[in-house]
């Protein structure tokens, strides 16, 4: 008998020994900094003398690893593999596969730490930042595990006297996980674990910043009973690979996660029937944000300051759900802002080296300078209040940085920046706020601080996101918890680490006999 899910708990860093023991972990991973992964394809190690080569955003000296990179020759083996374990893994039980995620997810779990801080090393991620995400890819593990056990039966439906009707779910196919760089492991781990609990066999094309990760996560995979072909692993380019992945005939579901731009494209590319091909392709797609946290007039000051800078700040607003935009009532606006900035001063940016670090590098030199850009372009538009410098002589770290007066259209409120830079603008009533915080393409979260019962039942209806949290942050989803996914152009709405997940990976199958 399985136990029910549980989501996997933090590690409370302010306790002497968990410090020392990250330290240690920390420790073990510069043992491996460095180390060479082969590509996996049918179960054999392929080694290319071309490689991706992984390093510290916090140092930008320091290799974490170099990994083979793959061709569209090798793109091909790993479809046909995949294609070919498809006819055995499709016939194996829920059970049997299930088993395999719980062994994947006992070994992250004894290794937890290891895991983390590679994250810190391969991602600049602060501690607490790393062991969520760790956190999270066990939660994806035993969460999906159990979610398919349940389905395994199938869903009850009506039979008529003499008819015996079975509804059942069965796997799809070749299963194509293209995956960014922000959840390095939760998210690379869960859109790799759902296609291969639901009977799909898949190839993993992670980001090109953090294959290290991806490449170990595959040896964890492989020692839990992942049978060769059934997992395939080539980390690549994403125009020439991602791109060859995706139009693939023999290719059956495409999910990706990361931005508007390559989504929308994944998705019209999948969209076209190729030579040869006979089904049509299922495309999971979870994109960008501009995720808004709007504080009413009768706000919990330092609630409300504590929400937008978590929100705004936590992993360098390096995150889809990243709240980059506060929306604030005129009542409130000067003591939330002052609040925010104070909290903001008093939090330590510096590469992730001790406990206390609160915020480390951004994630390369495209996106340090994007960000910086951005950073021009608010002080062209609004006020800047806090922070705004930036140096890329050691790792890539910009500053927390705050522009106040914005205008909501303006393009720092509008456009996904993916950094360490929030925006404030002020509103004269909670109706504007909502129309404001609605106003842009995107849909993924949001944030409501307010004590007025008959506004958060107004927000329930009208601010139109995937996940909409009252008086707390937008971050953080816990799988099984916060299934998390958006609406509009963030994406095709999941709802990873949600009841419906896995059955976007299915074929439902309506079985009928009479006797
Ligand atoms: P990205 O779109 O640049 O890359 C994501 C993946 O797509 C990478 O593996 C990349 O190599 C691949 N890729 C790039 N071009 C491709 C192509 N032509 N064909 C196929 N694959 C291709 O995104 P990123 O920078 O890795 O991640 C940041 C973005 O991800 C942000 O927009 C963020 O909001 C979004 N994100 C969304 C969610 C969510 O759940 N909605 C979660 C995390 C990140």
């Amino acid at each position: 008998m399985t136990t029910p899910y549980k989501h996997e708990p933090f590690t409370d860093f302010t306790q002497e020994q968990e410090q020392q023991a990250f330290q240690e972990a920390l420790k073990q991973v510069q043992n491996v900094m460095g180390n060479k992964y082969p590509l996996v394809i049918d179960g054999e190690k392929v080694t290319t003398d071309e490689k991706i080569v992984s390093i510290n955003p916090a140092n930008k000296e320091e290799v974490v690893g170099e990994v083979s990179k793959a061709t569209q020759e090798h793109a091909e083996r790993a479809i046909e593999a995949a294609a070919t374990a498809f006819e055995t893994w499709r016939y194996t039980t829920a059970e049997e596969r299930a088993h395999i995620l719980m062994r994947a997810a006992a070994i992250v779990r004894r290794k937890k730490h290891y895991f983390s801080a590679l994250l810190v090393k391969e991602a600049g991620k602060p501690w607490k930042e790393a062991d969520a995400d760790t956190a999270e890819a066990i939660d994806f593990m035993e969460y999906y595990a159990r979610q398919m056990m349940e389905l395994a039966p199938g869903k009850e439906i009506l039979s008529r006297e003499g008819e015996s009707n079975r509804y059942i779910y069965t796997p799809t196919g070749v299963t194509v996980v293209i995956s960014p760089w922000n959840f390095l492991f939760a998210i690379m781990a869960g859109t790799t674990v759902a296609p291969l609990v639901t009977g799909n066999t898949v190839v993993l094309k992670p980001a090109s910043a953090t294959p290290v990760i991806a490449a170990q996560f595959v040896e964890v995979l492989e020692q839990a009973g992942v049978p060769k072909g059934v997992i395939n692993f080539v980390p690549g380019s994403g125009g020439e690979v991602g791109d060859y992945l995706v139009e693939h005939p023999k290719t059956s579901i495409i999910t990706f996660t990361g931005s508007r731009d390559v989504g929308t494209r994944i998705i019209e590319k999948a969209a076209k029937v190729q030579p040869g091909q006979q089904h049509l392709k299922q495309v999971i797609a979870e994109m960008g944000g501009k995720d808004t946290v709007v504080v009413d007039e009768d706000a919990d000051i330092e609630l409300a300051a504590d929400a937008i800078a978590v929100s705004a700040f936590g992993f360098a607003g390096q995150k889809c759900s990243a709240g980059s935009r506060a929306v604030v009532h005129e009542k409130v606006y000067d003591a939330v802002l002052q609040r925010v900035i104070e909290i903001t001063e008093s939090r330590i940016t510096a590469a992730p080296e001790s406990a206390d670090v609160y915020m480390g590098p951004v994630i390369d030199q495209a996106s340090f300078d994007k960000i910086a850009d951005y950073i021009e372009v608010g002080k062209e538009e609004g006020k800047l209040v806090s922070g705004g410098s930036s140096d890329n002589s050691k790792g890539f770290f910009i500053q927390p940085t705050i522009f106040a007066d914005l205008s909501p259209t303006s393009r720092l409120m509008q456009e996904e920046i993916f950094g360490p830079v929030l925006g404030f603008s002020k509103v004269s009533s909670f109706e504007e706020a909502i129309d404001v915080a609605n106003n842009t393409e995107y849909g993924l979260t949001g944030a409501v601080i307010t004590k007025n019962r008959d506004h958060i039942e107004y927000a329930k209806q009208r601010f139109h996101v995937g996940n909409l949290y009252f008086n707390r942050n937008c971050t953080g989803a816990i799988v099984g918890y916060h299934p998390f996914g958006g609406f509009k152009m963030s994406g095709t709405d999941s709802k990873a680490g949600g009841p419906d997940y896995l059955q976007l990976h299915m074929l439902a199958k309506t079985v009928s006999e009479m006797y």
